[in-house]
């Protein structure tokens, strides 16, 4: 997402805030114009260049998915040094660090990703180029985890106290089949009950997430007894079956609006070139902002799996010559699993809601043009729960998340530090 700002025009709109606040935004909380926080927000300008250096750092420790405990291990003593209190990695293998507020008083969860979606063998190095870093999760969410240090480094510096306390966490399973593992399990066992408000900081550029982007995932394997291809001619094929499937729901037709997609990523299996294969699986993720459209998908889908098969058993039941063949097809015809192996659940933070008019409030203060979309990240487990929830992104410009060319521009990123500074500090509260 970019900033709709163009560069000289945000600059110009940062230094006019520092100068008459007041006047840019009728809703601005005047919290960026005390002298605490405005020294927070230079200081988080001046050390963005070691924020960048911190980012490659973290980059280059590989986090592949149920693999995050060596970068989560690095993130752990960052925070000890931080100065956070009751540092720990829970069961999960998420990472806490918690900042006093007041007694009683809210709970906010500050959090970023650990995981990538890269298996351990894919090298994490990071190169440079003016202001572009290049490596495997450089933008998703090494920007993230790293914006989360700096905020936190510059609160401690700052010594401001808030009205809630901050509980910073690193948390593991957002990516693919992590399925949210760490935020279920935050939210669910570790903090259950107890956390008020919920910040993500993942993605870049400088807009933020306040719906969640629901999606069903499942394994599909299609088996069958199989045999030899020349010899056992005539006996229904799962990968045919297989085949049929995708054909259909490759010919789905979805809304655009509420957005809704469909794909089949991976498939595995058969035996050898010759074989008729005894078992094929495929891997499909659907997603959509609306729940009914998702459900809607999701019929589809278990209709296209039960057609494919009906359409592949009959064929073979009709066409097949070899008597061996005609009796193991009416015995045992192929057969679909579904398993689910993925669910977020969809839902939107209410428009008006507190949260997002904090996100307001400091966007407005460092001359950000607010702009919401839905997104598929950890806050989709707290607004859920209805649990007020936003995911900011996290400033510069990414480009190829979750892919090997990925890459992030750090062109005037620190407005994305800062903001996640001060949106952090609206909702907490500062204490006068
Ligand atoms: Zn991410």
């Amino acid at each position: 997402m970019k900033n709709p700002l163009d560069p000289s025009l945000r600059r110009f709109a940062f230094a006019l805030c520092f100068t008459v606040a007041p006047l840019l935004a009728a809703d601005a909380s005047g919290l960026a114009t005390r002298p605490a926080v405005r020294e927070a927000l230079a200081y988080i300008e001046r050390v963005e260049p070691e924020t960048l250096n911190e980012q490659v750092r973290l980059c280059e420790i590989p986090a592949p998915p149920f693999g995050e405990s060596v970068r989560a291990e690095y993130y752990r003593k960052k925070f000890v040094e931080l100065g956070l209190h009751d540092v720990r990695i829970d069961s999960e293998g998420n990472v806490l660090g918690f900042r006093p507020g007041r007694a009683g008083g809210p709970l906010v969860v500050f959090d970023a990703h650990l995981d990538t979606v890269f298996p351990a063998d894919v090298s994490t190095k990071v190169t440079r180029e003016g202001t572009i870093l290049k490596g495997p999760g450089i933008a998703d969410n090494c920007r993230g985890l790293t914006v989360l240090l700096t905020v936190a480094r510059a609160l401690q510096q700052s010594r401001i106290a808030t009205d809630a306390t901050i509980v910073f966490v690193g948390s593991v399973g957002e990516e693919g089949l992590g399925d949210l593992r760490g935020m279920k399990h935050l939210f669910g066992k570790e903090l259950a009950g107890r956390i008020t408000h919920f910040i993500a900081l993942d993605g870049t550029g400088l807009g933020a997430a306040d719906g969640a982007v629901g999606s069903y995932r499942y394994r599909v394997t299609f088996r069958a007894p199989g045999g030899h291809s020349y010899g056992m001619f005539g006996l229904a094929n799962p990968i045919h079956a297989l085949g049929r499937a995708i054909e259909k729901i490759s010919n789905f037709t979805v809304p655009d609006s509420p957005k809704t997609t469909f794909n089949v990523g991976r498939i595995e299996g058969g035996t050898s070139v010759n074989s008729i294969a005894h078992t094929v699986s495929m891997e499909i993720d659907m997603r959509s902002v609306g729940a009914k459209e998702l459900d809607a998908t999701d019929a589809a889908f278990r209709a296209a799996i039960a057609a494919a098969l009906k359409e592949e058993n009959e064929f073979w039941q009709k066409h097949a010559r070899n008597p061996r063949a005609r009796l193991i097809n009416s015995r045992s015809p192929v057969t679909a699993d579904i398993e689910r192996i993925g669910t977020r659940p969809t839902g939107r933070t209410a428009d008006d809601a507190p949260i997002l008019q904090a996100v307001r409030r400091a966007d407005a203060a460092l001359g950000i043009k607010s702009s919401f979309s839905p997104g598929s990240t950890n806050s989709n487990t707290p607004i859920s729960l209805g649990i007020p929830a936003v995911t900011l992104r996290t400033g510069g410009d990414g480009s190829g998340n979750h892919a090997l060319d990925e890459q992030f521009d750090s062109k005037d990123s620190h407005l994305g530090t800062q903001r996640a500074f001060l949106a952090l500090l609206e909702v907490a509260g500062v204490v006068p």
